[in-house]
C-alpha cells in the first residue's frame, strides 16, 4: 500500500482570523466574492451561494485573502471577484490573477504537485480527481492551475529547441 500524499494545512477561515478579517455572507453580491479595506480594517463578503459549494469558497475566499495580502496600499477601490469558474474566463487582469495564483500556490502547493508527478509520472484525470479531493477545491479550478503551472514552464518536461 503506497503512503498517502500529505495533506495541504491552509486554511483560510484560520488566516482570516488571524488577520482580523471579517468574512460575510451577501445574497445581492454581483460576484462570487468581493475585498475591501476601510480604515486599515480588511472585510470580505462572499456570495450566500458559497455556503453550498465548500470547495468553491474555499478558493474565493483564499483569492480575497490575496487581495488583502497582496495588494495593501495599492488599489484604494473594491475587488469585486469573477463569475462561477472565473478562472477559466477572467484573465484580463493582472491584479485578479496574483490574487488567484496566490490562493492556488496556498491551497495546492507545487511541491504537491510535484509529489503526485513523481508517483504517477503524469497528471491525468485520476490524478486531478484525487488532489482536488485532497486538498478540497473544485476540480476545475485545479485544471486551470495545472494549465498555468505548465504554460509557466513550472511543471512538466522544459527543453531547449537545442536539446
Ligand atoms: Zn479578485
Amino acid at each position: 500500500m503506497r503512503t498517502a500524499l500529505p495533506t495541504p494545512t491552509f486554511d483560510p477561515d484560520q488566516v482570516a482570523e488571524a488577520e482580523g478579517i471579517d468574512v460575510t455572507y451577501w445574497g445581492e453580491l454581483p460576484s462570487l466574492g468581493l475585498y475591501l479595506r476601510v480604515g486599515g480594517q480588511g472585510f470580505i463578503a462572499l456570495h450566500r451561494e458559497l455556503q453550498q459549494d465548500k470547495g468553491l469558497r474555499r478558493v474565493v475566499l483564499a483569492h480575497e485573502l490575496g487581495h488583502h495580502m497582496l495588494h495593501v496600499g495599492v488599489f484604494a477601490e473594491r475587488f469585486a471577484c469573477g463569475p462561477k469558474q472565473y478562472w477559466a474566463t477572467l484573465r484580463t487582469s493582472h491584479v485578479e490573477m496574483q490574487a488567484e495564483r496566490w490562493a492556488a500556490e496556498r491551497l495546492v502547493p507545487v511541491t504537491l504537485i510535484h509529489e503526485m508527478c513523481m508517483r504517477c509520472c503524469q497528471i491525468g484525470p485520476e490524478q486531478i480527481t484525487e488532489l482536488a479531493e485532497l486538498t478540497d477545491v473544485p476540480e476545475s479550478f485545479l485544471t486551470w492551475w495545472l494549465e498555468d503551472l505548465r504554460d509557466r514552464g513550472v511543471l512538466g518536461v522544459s527543453s531547449s529547441p537545442h536539446g
